[in-house]
């Protein structure tokens, strides 16, 4: 067998130098660290609980708690996790979070999108003013809200209707609209809004705005009882001439009113940046559907391999193998998707293909099958609640619809290889 010091010597007589290779797929000593212990709150504070709050779909405020404590919820947690120059650290901890459950996870990690939301167009100010009230305290942890969809405008965000007016006398903005679909709306300290200052520009005169903790107008609507993920708290959001002040408008006016005057002039629009922002955040999505999938599939190996019938453990069908064997490489195949696009991301690649967006899709499509596999393997168990694949399977649903829909993945794909305005 050849080794690699075999094929060292080898390039050394081509006369090519040898040098230590600058790519690895060898996790470092902090990723594996960051690895283990996120694994072990899953394992220990998450997995236990998961059916039960999931049949109580409600808030699992003891377990945000726990990962409060313990420096695992907090924009402290975040900011480590997103420092590692590899980009690694932030999907790694986001698979072992949902692989202990999607609910719980989105819990712990919907804030994060409201945190995104200010990243993205926040001022540095806004940033540290805004972001550590999303995440409260380790004894009073709150959470935060990224409020964008609205009943007519979902995967067409340029249709939105809520609207934000300028109040030059008390240099207010006043939101009025109503929000959908909201993950943690109305229980938020923080919410995030996406609202438009300009209608006849559609989505090019769309601004972000924090409502901080405490603002009156805002409420929330009714709450939706879900398929999956229902330990998260989704619901609408009512803003009745909400007032805040005009610091909270994300970037600060002088530069709304520049991209305002560009886009009523017919300049070109920076769409580079709007897209790169969905491309960085869409790969942490992917890698909480993998956590999805690699869940159940892992249950699924252990289940067939105990299972017997025909006096024999199912696993020795190699129907039954043969299933294991493909979930196990489309989760794998998925993960080096994620792993590349978020190396892309943290490093400023520019994402030519739309790689941030291939990522999300595979990850979610292939949680989908992996668990309904899972559900087949299992058989009638696998139907039931006394088992978990099937709530798996339920969870693993939300991840071709929120964040962009498939079909939304596949058109952005589409026009970025393509150069073509594919409708
Ligand atoms: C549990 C949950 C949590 C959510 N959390 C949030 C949140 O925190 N914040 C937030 O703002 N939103 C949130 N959403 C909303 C979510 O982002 C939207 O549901 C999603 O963008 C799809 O919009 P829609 O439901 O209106 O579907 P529609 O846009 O009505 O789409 C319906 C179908 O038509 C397809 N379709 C639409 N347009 C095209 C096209 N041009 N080409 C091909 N097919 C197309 C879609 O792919 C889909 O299959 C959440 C939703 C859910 C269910």
């Amino acid at each position: 067998m050849s080794t690699t010091a075999d094929s060292d010597q080898a390039v050394e007589q081509l006369g090519i130098e040898v040098s230590d290779s600058p790519f690895s797929l060898e996790l470092s000593d902090d990723q594996r660290e960051i690895r283990d212990w996120v694994h072990g709150f899953a394992e220990k504070e998450i997995r236990p609980h998961a059916s039960e709050w999931d049949e109580r779909e409600e808030t699992p405020w003891p377990i945000i708690g726990e990962a409060a404590k313990i420096g695992l919820y907090g924009f402290e947690a975040l900011a480590q996790f997103w420092s590692d120059p590899s980009g690694l650290t932030m999907p790694i901890v986001n698979e072992e979070l949902f692989w202990g459950d999607a609910g719980i996870g989105m819990s712990i990690f919907g804030t994060t999108l409201a945190v995104a939301g200010i990243y993205a167009s926040g001022t540095p100010e806004q940033m540290m003013e805004f972001v550590p009230q999303c995440y409260g305290t380790p004894e009073d942890p709150k959470v935060a809200s990224f409020c964008v969809s609205e009943p007519d405008a979902g995967s067409d965000v340029s249709a939105l209707r809520t609207t934000a007016k300028h109040d030059e006398a008390s240099d207010e903005w006043v939101i009025n609209g109503q929000k959908a679909w909201a993950t943690n709306g109305g229980i938020a300290d923080v919410h995030v809004i996406v609202a438009s200052v300009d209608r006849e520009l559609g989505s090019r005169g769309h601004a972000g705005f924090v409502v901080p903790p405490g603002t009156k107008g805002i409420e929330q609507g009714a709450k939706v009882k879900k398929h999956g993920i229902r330990a998260s708290h989704t619901a609408d959001v009512h803003l009745d001439d909400c007032r805040i002040p005009g610091s909270c408008l994300l970037g600060g006016k002088e530069k709304l009113d520049e991209r305002l005057a560009r886009a009523r002039e017919g300049k070109r629009a920076k769409t580079q940046a709007a897209m790169k922002t969905f491309e960085v955040s869409r790969p942490t999505v992917g890698s909480q559907a993998i956590g999805i999938a690699r869940a159940a599939y892992e249950y699924a190996l252990d289940y067939a391999k105990e299972r017997v019938q025909f006096g024999r453990p199912i696993i020795e069908n190699q129907a039954i193998a043969f299933a294991l064997a493909d979930m196990k490489m489309e989760i794998d195949a998925a993960r080096l998707l994620v792993w590349r696009a978020s190396w892309m991301g943290r490093n400023n690649k520019q994402f030519d293909n739309a790689e941030g967006s291939m990522s999300k899709l595979k990850a979610g499509e292939v949680a989908v099958w992996v668990t309904e596999r899972a559900i087949q393997i299992l058989g009638g168990n696998g139907y039931t609640r006394e088992f978990p694949v099937e709530r798996m399977h339920r969870d693993a649903k939300i991840y071709t619809i929120f964040e962009g829909t498939s079909e939304i993945q596949r058109l952005v794909i589409a026009r970025a290889i393509s150069g073509h305005h594919i409708r």
